[in-house]
């Protein structure tokens, strides 16, 4: 036996880490969807899907943790049926997939890089939202937004960035 077994068998614990970026460009004339919640602003993201890039960015978490690769494995932009999709239904279907094994989210931790609107007033609809669909407590689940300062890419942009604990059950 090798001595991470042992100390897994030792915890009772099988947890396992999952990273997730994206990124999408914002343009005039679409809305800006993140996190499942509709965020009032000038510009939307522009996507194959609604944009949500938080949503896109948890999914791949997720999908980083379960060791089930990415997001664009499973939904890829290049499919028909995933134009203008609602991000949150990518969510659901990887989250009642019969071949994952059973596991449970210890927490979410999230960042969204964003110049304008600021969210402060969306942060919370957005956790709540996220964490309606994972089936969790909002408070494990938590999101922060920055600004780019400064260094946005040379069209306005959004990112997010997920990381995320499970346990595998
Ligand atoms: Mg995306």
């Amino acid at each position: 036996m090798t001595r991470s077994k042992s100390r897994s068998r030792q915890s009772g614990l099988n947890l396992r880490v999952g990273h997730g970026w994206d990124s999408h460009r914002l343009v005039p004339g679409i809305p800006l969807m993140l996190g499942g919640v509709r965020v009032e602003s000038e510009l939307g993201a522009a996507g194959h899907s609604d944009g949500d890039c938080l949503l896109h960015a948890l999914i791949d978490a997720l999908l980083g943790a379960l060791g089930r690769g990415d997001i664009g494995q499973w939904f890829p932009d290049s499919d028909a049926r995933w134009r203008g999709a609602d991000s949150r239904k990518f969510l659901e279907a990887v989250l009642r997939h019969p071949d994952l094994p059973d596991f449970r989210i210890v927490n979410v931790d999230m960042t969204v890089l964003l110049e304008k609107p600021k969210l402060g007033s969306s942060k919370a609809a957005i956790s709540e939202t996220l964490a309606g669909l994972l089936g969790v407590d909002t408070a494990r689940v938590n999101l922060k937004a920055k600004t780019w300062e400064g260094i946005e890419p040379r069209e306005p942009a959004i990112a997010a960035e997920v990381v995320l604990l499970l346990e595998i059950l």
